[in-house]
């Protein structure tokens, strides 16, 4: 790791990369913060937390209890856990309402929320074509027009019902299903952030593989700094490096997370409206306030594509953009107006 000894950390699955950038601590009188570090596998990926504490004890006390936060979230909605809140909303699809959590419904609400402003581009009720893809891919095989169909007429989040009283829900339509995936990692990360914030911790970073919170600035002061991985080569960061203290960073990529059928690529960012994978813009790098906002922008405009998605992304207040698209093997990068006041132009190793 010589040539990068100023990369904190790299995972394969991960798109955001935390480089050490030299900077002077601000606050000389404070007693200087140790960085401390954890990685533990959880929500099907690698997720990275680093903050600054006093001491060992502290920190590893603050880290359990953000790491216990994202479990007991994934638990909670997990559609691919039995027993889980969303795996029982699904097994009940067609039928009467179910009783949720506050936090179940909180989340079904903001996905609500997202899907009304893109129009259906982003939708929690893809799970049946989001299934249909997997077992085809796993078949080795296209989806059949007739399953595609079949899968797009029970998708659709006007079949998806909140009741803020009890809190419950209800699918609708049998055979339907919701697919938290594009948003509960963006919410977990927020919440570890939250979890790490009663613990007294005021500077740290939380990393689910792609989505990526901070709180207040690095352990050693000066603002965090964030790699983009290039959509093309493995291992690779983009020039353009996101600094930044209190805020948010996901990053959604077809290059990431697919299907291979027939030796190309099928992307897991599904557009609801045609039941196939998106393919328009290779990567989608979203900065906000939180990480839900981040992550849910993320895959919205993936599926929107580049014109829509940055006028998407210039309506929402303080969210900026990265989009990536290629051309006869050319990257193409488009901002959004207020992308340039995080970008850092090069990146200094130490
Ligand atoms: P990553 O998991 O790589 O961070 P995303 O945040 O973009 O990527 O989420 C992708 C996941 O979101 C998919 O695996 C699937 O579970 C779900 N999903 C796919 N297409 C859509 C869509 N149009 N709207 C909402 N969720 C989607
Ligand atoms: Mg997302």
């Amino acid at each position: 790791m010589a040539g990068r000894n100023a990369l904190l950390w790299i995972s394969s699955a991960m798109l955001l990369v935390v480089l050490l950038l030299g900077c002077e601590r601000e606050v000389s009188s404070v007693p200087p913060l140790e960085r401390h570090k954890a990685l533990r596998n959880m929500m099907g990926t690698s997720v990275k937390i680093v903050i600054g504490a006093p001491n060992e004890e502290t920190a590893a006390a603050a880290m359990e209890k953000a790491f216990e936060r994202i479990a007991e979230i994934e638990n909670t909605v997990s559609s691919w856990r039995p027993g889980s809140e969303i795996s029982r909303l699904n097994d009940a699809a067609g039928g009467d309402w179910v009783k949720i959590s506050e936090e179940t419904f909180e989340i079904l609400e903001k996905a609500l929320e997202y899907s009304r402003t893109s129009d259906g581009a982003f939708d929690v009720t893809v799970g049946p074509l989001i299934k249909l893809w997997k077992s085809a891919g796993l078949e080795g095989r296209l989806p059949e027009e007739a399953e595609l169909r079949d899968a797009i007429a029970i998708t659709g989040y006007d079949k998806l019902l909140l009741d803020g009283t009890g809190p419950a829900a209800r699918l609708t339509v049998k055979g339907m299903s919701v697919d938290l995936g594009a948003i509960a990692k963006g919410y977990a990360v927020d919440q570890a952030l939250a979890t790490l914030r009663t613990c007294g911790i005021t500077c740290a970073l939380v990393d689910a593989g792609g989505d990526v919170g901070v709180m207040g600035g690095r352990p050693e002061g000066g603002r965090w700094a964030l790699g983009i991985q290039h959509p093309i080569e493995e291992g690779k960061l983009l020039e353009q490096v996101i600094e930044m203290t209190d805020g948010a960073v996901a990053t959604s990529g077809n290059y990431r997370r697919y299907v291979m059928i027939g030796g190309k690529r099928y992307s897991h960012i599904t557009d609801p409206r045609t039941g196939r994978p998106t393919h328009a813009v290779p990567s989608v790098t979203i900065i906000a306030q939180d990480a839900t906002t981040a992550d849910g922008v993320a895959t919205t405009v993936s599926v929107l594509g580049v014109e829509k998605g940055m006028m998407l992304v210039e309506k929402l207040p303080r969210v900026e953009a990265l989009l990536v698209t290629i051309k006869n093997g050319e990257l193409n990068l488009h901002r959004s107006a207020g992308f340039s006041h995080y970008e850092k132009a090069q990146v200094n190793e130490e």
